[in-house]
């Protein structure tokens, strides 16, 4: 048993140290949009990098974040409209993900997460009577895009929580790419952001957390390029009379989802749809998850890792060569289409 442990800690740590970077490497924590985040730039122009990123991500907070007062999406839940190029962006993308997943994703859902107080430290469980009138916003609720110009046309405020980070890692990538940074890796509170390879040449490893103990790991995907997101139900949650309520918010019934999976890990190119989509896939379920990759297979190409509630983790074929399941462990693994 102590050898196991032993190996398993060592494992770890060779795990963490190849997706964070070695100790010299130029890297950077940062604290924002509720996260640790850990940056790592390798190459040239490496440090410049680091603190024009940390910049951003303060500012991508103080535009996103519906909490910070001043914000965009603050104005924009006050005043009903507001200006802002980033979130008309961001917005357009949002409606577009709500749309292809028949609104599992549906950034609209502030209210309804107030009423649990995913985010705050009063958390409850809110009464159907307290839950119908805000259900019934929502299905009323639309968009204007304008321009820059945003308008919210119903009572329902906008939050972007399940596709900022995504955001943030997306811009993350094109300010390294611009400064000619051929390598780094964005760890932005378990979502990851690579670019390139590690500096030896070889892909980076990244490890996808148990949902039933954060601590602990499913399994490593070896990836260049790309987006790795996660929807669990260990990242927000809190328990009352023996039932654990997360804040992955099914808009249908304004609760906690329950569609059979305990976390959802989406591999794609681009960051807002990998974060998006690791959210409504959770929502959906496996079986709608599977047919909306199918769905999408034309025009946006991801793959998933699926961990259902009764242990099994079902993978996309896209992986078969990418991800090695965790040789310990209580879990099943099943490559699916
Ligand atoms: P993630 O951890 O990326 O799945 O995002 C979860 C966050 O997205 C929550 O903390 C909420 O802010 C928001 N959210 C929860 N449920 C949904 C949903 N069904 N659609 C869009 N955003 C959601
Ligand atoms: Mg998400």
């Amino acid at each position: 048993m102590k050898n196991r442990l032993l190996a398993l800690l060592l494992a770890l740590t060779a795990l963490l140290l190849s997706a964070c970077g070695g100790e010299d490497d130029p890297s950077r924590t940062v604290y924002a949009m509720d996260t640790v985040m850990n940056l790592t730039v390798y190459g040239e122009g490496g440090e410049t990098v680091l603190s024009e990123a940390e910049s951003l991500l303060h500012e991508l907070e103080s535009t996103l974040s519906r909490r910070v007062e001043d914000s965009a999406v603050a104005a924009l839940n006050r005043d009903g409209s507001v200006d802002h190029a980033l979130v008309a962006d961001l917005l357009a993308e949002a409606v577009r993900v709500a749309a292809a997943t028949d609104g599992a994703f549906y950034p609209a859902l502030a209210q309804v997460i107030d009423l649990w107080g995913f985010g705050t430290d009063a958390l409850r469980v809110p009464s159907q009577e307290e839950l119908s009138p805000l259900l019934e916003a929502l299905e009323e609720s639309a968009f204007s895009i304008a321009g820059d110009t945003v308008t919210l046309i119903g009572e329902a405020d906008l939050d972007l929580g399940g596709i900022a980070k995504g955001c943030a890692g997306d811009l993350l990538c094109k300010l390294a790419r611009e400064k000619g940074v051929e390598s780094a890796v964005f760890d932005l509170g378990g979502d990851v952001a690579v670019l390139g390879t590690k500096p030896d040449g070889s892909a980076w490893r990244i490890a996808v957390k148990d949902p039933a103990d954060a601590a602990q790991y499913l399994g490593v995907l070896t990836l260049t390029d790309a987006f790795v997101t996660t929807s669990g139900i260990y990242e927000r949650y809190f328990e009352e009379n023996g039932v654990r309520y997360h804040h992955i918010l099914d808009p249908n019934t304004g609760k906690s989802a329950e569609s059979g999976l305990v976390s959802v890990t989406v591999v794609c190119e681009s960051g807002v749809w990998a974060d998006a989509l690791s959210t409504a896939c959770f929502v959906l379920g496996a079986n709608e998850a599977r047919s909306l990759r199918e769905d999408l297979a034309d025009t946006l190409a991801f793959e998933l890792i699926l961990v259902t509630e009764d242990g099994r983790v079902l993978y996309t074929e896209g992986l078969a060569d990418t991800f090695a399941p965790a040789e310990e462990g209580n879990y099943t693994y099943e490559v699916i289409s």
